[in-house]
């Protein structure tokens, strides 16, 4: 495994050896927009508050490094962050162009924008329609003000209702929310109410994740100081369960184990990560897998936007996996996913089968009944779902 950080050219990711096969798959592109108006209580992701002024620059750096970088042609873009909506309409109609000329994205690609429902107006939505986003993923979390304020939201239930109901009047017909569950003081009964009131918000994709409470974040500071209670596994297990059985009933099909879609509205982007497939990561803070290297950018703005301006680009991260370790990615992802991971699939990737290199650790899963092989595919049952871990820690 070879392993470099440091400050490199701004086109350091090129095409290399499997160029047609990049060319010919597709990639998804990942574009990283760090910045908040206020920190979540629960957040210890890439982002930063107060730097709004540097948004301008940043896109400008963005811009720069989406001109160099690989030609590849891109099936999917998705900005995230941090709060992209804290973008201008006329900032995200650049970028999308600039990534359309770069990466000669379609009209009819998955374009994703996650938004806060606190910014999104009927103006602002119509703007990133108009700059050419077809999807946008909104940071719903709860629809309880209580639980809302405990999470440091900025918005509100109301809001976040509102803010759906305008993104599909101005024609986004793909709107997914994230909810989080196993939150203190949140009860089945609130949960349940969360769910069935999102559903009826008429959203085509839920994604669903667990609290997890960060060291050194607000939140869990106050469960340290017993100001707020911590949050109990066998609770949040079961609100998983209540997840899965109200959203099946209501139509929708989790294709990942914390993600649920109606038919044909699954998130083309995520799919490129579960299957282990190349994706370029753009922007401070930004993760990407390309050409066999797996590297991330440095998530300080000033730095990246510094670096950029010079031609460099700034990477905290720079590794190319051995062969093992993508094999063992390509499992644990895969069998995240309820399509599961096709033996003949992987044999045609690596000229051998899974059960080759993890032969001990399927054995052990299908022993254990977390693991099932159904014809060419292999795939979690509903146990091996709640304790992928397990298995996934011996496939690693
Ligand atoms: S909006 Fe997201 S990235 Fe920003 S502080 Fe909250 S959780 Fe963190």
């Amino acid at each position: 495994m070879g392993s470099s950080v440091g400050q490199k050219p701004i086109g350091y990711l090129k095409m290399g050896s499997t160029k047609t096969a990049s060319l010919q798959q597709g990639a998804a592109v990942y574009v990283h927009f760090p910045f908040c108006r206020k920190r979540c209580s629960y957040c210890d992701f890439d982002s930063f508050t107060g730097l709004e002024g540097r948004i301008g620059p940043y896109l400008e750096a963005v811009v720069a490094q989406v001109e160099a970088s690989p030609p590849v042609r891109a099936s999917t873009l998705y900005v995230g962050g941090g709060t992209p909506s804290l973008m201008g309409a006329d900032q995200a109609a650049r970028l999308v162009q600039a990534c359309r000329d770069r990466f000669g994205l379609a009209h009819e690609a998955e374009t994703t924008l996650e938004a806060n429902p606190s910014d999104l107006d009927r103006a602002k939505l119509e703007g990133y329609r108009a700059a050419g986003f077809n999807r946008l993923s909104v940071g719903v979390q709860s629809v309880d003000d209580g639980v809302l304020r405990l999470l440091g939201r900025r918005h509100s239930a109301e809001e976040a209702g509102r803010a759906i109901a305008l993104a599909r009047e101005v024609g986004f017909d793909r709107v997914s929310v994230d909810l989080i569950y196993g939150i203190p003081t949140q009860d089945s009964e609130l949960w349940r109410s969360t769910l069935e009131t999102v559903v009826d918000w008429g959203v085509d994709h839920l994604s669903c994740y667990m609290l997890s409470v960060e060291l050194g974040t607000p939140l869990e500071g106050a469960i340290e100081r017993g100001e707020l209670p911590a949050p109990f596994e066998d609770e949040a297990a079961a609100m998983y369960g209540q997840a899965v059985v109200l959203l099946a009933g209501a139509g929708f099909r989790r294709y990942e184990i914390s993600n649920w879609a109606r038919a044909g509205r699954e998130s083309a982007h995520n799919l490129f990560y579960w299957r282990n497939q190349p994706y370029l990561g753009i922007g401070a803070g930004a993760a990407g897998s390309w050409e066999g290297r797996r590297y991330k950018i440095q998530a300080d703005v000033p730095l990246y936007i510094r670096a950029t301006q010079e031609g460099r680009l700034p990477l905290v991260e720079d590794e190319s996996p051995d062969r093992r370790r993508d094999m063992s990615d390509t499992m644990i992802l895969g069998l995240r996913l309820d399509e599961g991971v096709s033996r003949d699939v992987f044999l045609r990737r690596y000229g051998c089968l899974p059960e080759d290199v993890f032969g001990e650790a399927l054995a052990w899963g299908e022993g254990a009944g977390l693991l099932t092989r159904e014809g060419d595919l292999l795939r979690l049952t509903e146990q091996g779902i709640l304790l992928s871990n397990e298995l996934f820690e011996r496939l690693l």
